[in-house]
């Protein structure tokens, strides 16, 4: 469990960050808070000769919204810094939930937002709410940047859209919709820290008159090596009051496009159970903070 040796390299902006990518290519990887990286390279497997800090670069760390544009979020931002913003927990519901799951205090506040999505576990927490939440994020390379969603972001288990030299430069959710409201759900067996089995958000919008649904998305995470975006499933409720027998229906679409793994810690059949169980309540708690009662 000891760390390999590597060369430490901490950029002091990131123009250097660029070149130093550029020049060491695959020999590098970039270390935001270290808490997946720094266990990974204590395991069999992953050994980088350059270890890049950003966790040091301002340029990379705000965090910031506006009423037009929205909340923009540096990619080494921490977790715990992003979940402290009031505007998030007032505007991007799910999101706040899903940070508010991860680790514990000591992790939120070393981990960082970036690294959560490159690191791109199926299990990880943030990709399913920022899915639902039509989040985008912005990747900075030689060649300039680029923007994509964050579910074309998330290739599969471990793999990113990411090419040689290129690093995550911040994430932007758009400003919610009047009368929208969103909530992160996830499944697992004990209380403390232990990544989720299943997991669901759940973003909807209502009509003026606070009843009928005017649009809404759903993302599924760990039921698929990346967040599944149930665009089919959410349709269904487009128009709609919900119901118990709408929301059945709606959470058997997105069983039917799950597919989730069978492993030691539970069985696919069980999983496609207890997501259904997860989009009814996700939706319940979202549909609920708009108007104000249950459906
Ligand atoms: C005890 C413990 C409990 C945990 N519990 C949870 C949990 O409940 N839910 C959960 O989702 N996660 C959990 N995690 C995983 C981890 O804490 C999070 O994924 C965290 O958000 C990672 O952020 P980081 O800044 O530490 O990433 P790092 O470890 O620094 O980086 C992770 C990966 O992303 C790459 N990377 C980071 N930033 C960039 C960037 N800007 N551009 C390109 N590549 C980049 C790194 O090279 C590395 O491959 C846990 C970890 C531990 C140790």
């Amino acid at each position: 469990m000891y760390l390999p040796s590597f060369q430490y390299l901490a950029p002091k902006d990131t123009g250097e960050l660029a070149s130093l990518l550029s020049d060491h290519g695959d020999k590098a990887r970039i270390l935001s808070g270290g808490t997946d990286l720094l266990v990974q390279m204590k395991s069999p497997g992953l050994r980088p000769d350059f270890v890049i800090d950003i966790s040091g670069l301002d340029e990379l760390s705000g965090i910031n919204f506006d009423a037009k544009t929205g909340l923009v979020i540096g990619s080494a931002a921490k977790l715990d810094d992003i979940m402290e913003m009031p505007v998030v927990k007032e505007k991007y519901f799910a999101l706040w939930q899903s940070i508010e799951t991860i680790g514990a205090r000591q992790i939120r506040t070393m981990g960082s937002l970036g690294g959560n999505i490159c690191n791109a576990s199926p299990a990880a927490d943030t990709p399913p709410a920022l899915v639902a939440l039509s989040a985008e994020v912005s990747i900075a390379g030689a060649k300039g940047d680029r923007v994509m969603p964050v579910e074309e972001f998330i290739r599969g288990n471990r793999q990113t859209a990411l090419k040689k030299g290129e690093y995550l430069k911040s994430i932007t959710l758009p400003v919610p919709e009047k009368n929208s409201g969103s909530a992160y759900h996830h499944f697992r067996v004990r209380g403390g820290m232990e990544i989720a089995m299943v997991a669901v958000a759940v973003q909807v919008v209502l009509e003026k008159n606070n009843k009928t649904i005017k649009d809404a998305s759903i993302a599924l995470g760990v039921v698929g090596p990346t967040p599944i975006r149930a665009d089919d499933a959410a349709k269904i409720l487009v128009g709609q009051k919900p119901s118990e027998d709408l929301l059945q229906t709606v959470s058997q679409a997105c069983a039917d496009i799950s597919k989730p793994i069978d492993d030691f810690r539970a069985s696919a059949e069980y999983r496609k159970e207890i997501l259904q169980v997860l989009v009814e309540e996700a939706f319940d708690e979202a549909y609920i903070q708009v108007a104000g009662d249950s459906k």
